[in-house]
């Protein structure tokens, strides 16, 4: 193993888990502090990029501006596709027509004035490439073993891994996904549960273009999303299907033929775009609510899934993550710069109150709307029918769809607004 050793006087941060928001940090935190902080990201995957083929994610505003400071947005724009219009619309599979009772696009982009696009389709795969090489390039030393164990020893944690060496640092992140058993090794409590539905995941060719619009509808077994990618693939168009469906009948629906599997997709997916055709997929992810009761323990910080897992209803699980991530990078760089331990209590203090309640709040929202629209909810469809609008007035619900919920709070990180640590 070559793992870095720090020069005399030089601080380490030992993350466990190599997903995406994860390296965003690592990323950070190298640019901004050179030899001064040797960081060190564990994963049994070694963060090869292999394991992200085929997902593509909604990535917000700030999320983008994030990739953009650390120098990532120029390598990874070809594999992002510009959301110009969102559709939401909500119907039984039979209704012949679908009514769409929210629609947003530019007017969300000239609310913010600064005519940035409030979000993008990006493949996740190249973006995994380009965040690991720029680690590479950095410094940062990426391992290919998993942690087993973390114990903190006053003022350092010593994490032990899967090849039985052992790591000193003075912080350890755990990004080690919705299980982490770093998180439960630290007793920290999770409060969740799962979902009766599985998220199928699909990228789809079509002959026409979609002109960048994304759709959501709404269908009692769940959301049924049909979000842009860049062009290519075999009918010059493609699209990244998110479709959740009830765990009891998914089974049935994906074990036939790929061509039964494109047909049932194909019920729902509703739009002229000419020819479809199945490019990748489709895979299968469990769903669940859950958030950690703290984000923190000592010497150890929770990171994305690792603190909250959240319904894909609005693709905000990673713009979560990466959020966390600049909360992190900006509390340990404050202490960095003043000389102060990156991994004392003052630190994760401030990182928890950053996050805490941004995650329960769209943890929360994402499980209300799951529940209020994924079911027969009658009277959501009565005040639909009677033409009330009602779910278009529900305060800040645009805001939410758009990720920019935080920054109406002016609580978002320095490096969600395009700002240097
Ligand atoms: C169907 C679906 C659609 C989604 N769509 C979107 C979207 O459009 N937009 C969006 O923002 N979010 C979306 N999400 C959410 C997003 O996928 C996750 O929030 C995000 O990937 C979490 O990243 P993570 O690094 O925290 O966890 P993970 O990606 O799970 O990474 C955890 C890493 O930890 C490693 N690991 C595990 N155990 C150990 C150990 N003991 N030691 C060291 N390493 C370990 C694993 O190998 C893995 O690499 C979606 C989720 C689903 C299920």
């Amino acid at each position: 193993m070559t793992v870095e050793t720090p020069r005399p006087g030089s601080r380490r941060l030992l993350m466990a888990g190599g997903g995406l928001p994860s390296l965003a940090l690592a990323l950070a935190l190298k640019q901004a502090h050179g030899p001064a902080l040797a960081v060190t990201v564990i994963d049994p995957g070694g963060a090869d990029p292999a394991r992200h083929r085929g997902r593509a994610y909604t990535l917000a505003a700030g999320g983008r501006r994030m990739l953009d400071r650390l120098g990532l947005w120029a390598r990874t724009a070809d594999a992002a596709e510009p959301i110009t219009e969102m559709v939401i619309s909500d119907s039984r599979l039979a209704d012949p027509v679908r009514p769409v009772f929210l629609t947003f696009g530019r007017e969300a982009d000239e609310e913010r004035g600064d005519g940035e696009p409030f979000a993008h389709m990006i493949e996740a795969e190249p973006l995994a490439v380009a965040l690991a090489e720029a680690c590479r390039a950095a410094g940062v030393a990426i391992e290919t073993a998993g942690v087993v164990r973390a114990l903190p020893e006053g003022s350092a944690i010593r994490a032990t891994l899967t090849t039985g060496e052992s790591l000193r640092g003075d912080l350890l992140v755990a990004a080690d996904g919705a299980r982490s058993r770093l998180r439960e090794a630290a007793r920290i409590g999770w409060v969740g549960w799962s979902y009766p539905q599985v998220g199928i995941v699909a990228t789809i060719g079509h002959a026409r273009p979609h002109g960048g619009r994304a759709f959501e509808h709404f269908l009692p077994a769940g959301p049924f999303a049909i979000l842009p990618l860049r062009d290519g693939g075999s009918l010059g168009h493609r699209s990244s299907i998110v479709w959740t469906e009830r765990s009891v009948d998914a089974e049935a629906l994906l074990s036939g033929e790929p061509d039964e599997v494109l047909a049932e997709i194909e019920r729902r997916f509703t739009l002229d775009l000419g020819a479809l055709a199945l490019e990748h997929g489709p895979s299968r992810h469990p769903l669940a609510f859950g958030i950690a009761r703290a984000f923190r323990a000592e010497r150890l910080a929770l990171l994305g899934d690792a603190a909250h897992v959240i319904h894909p209803i609005a693709g905000q699980g990673l713009n979560l993550a990466l959020a966390d991530a600049a909360a992190l990078a900006e509390a340990v760089t404050g202490a960095l710069r003043l000389g102060l331990d990156p991994g004392g209590p003052d630190v994760l203090r401030a990182y928890e109150r950053a996050r805490r309640f941004d995650s329960f709040a769209m943890a929360a929202t994402t499980d209300g709307l799951n529940r209020l629209f994924s079911n027969d909810a009658l009277p959501l469809r009565l005040a639909r029918d009677l033409g009330l609008g009602i779910v278009d007035r529900l305060p800040g619900l645009k805001r939410f769809f758009i990720g920019e919920a935080a920054a109406a709070r002016g609580s978002r990180p320095r490096l969600m607004r395009g700002e240097a640590l």
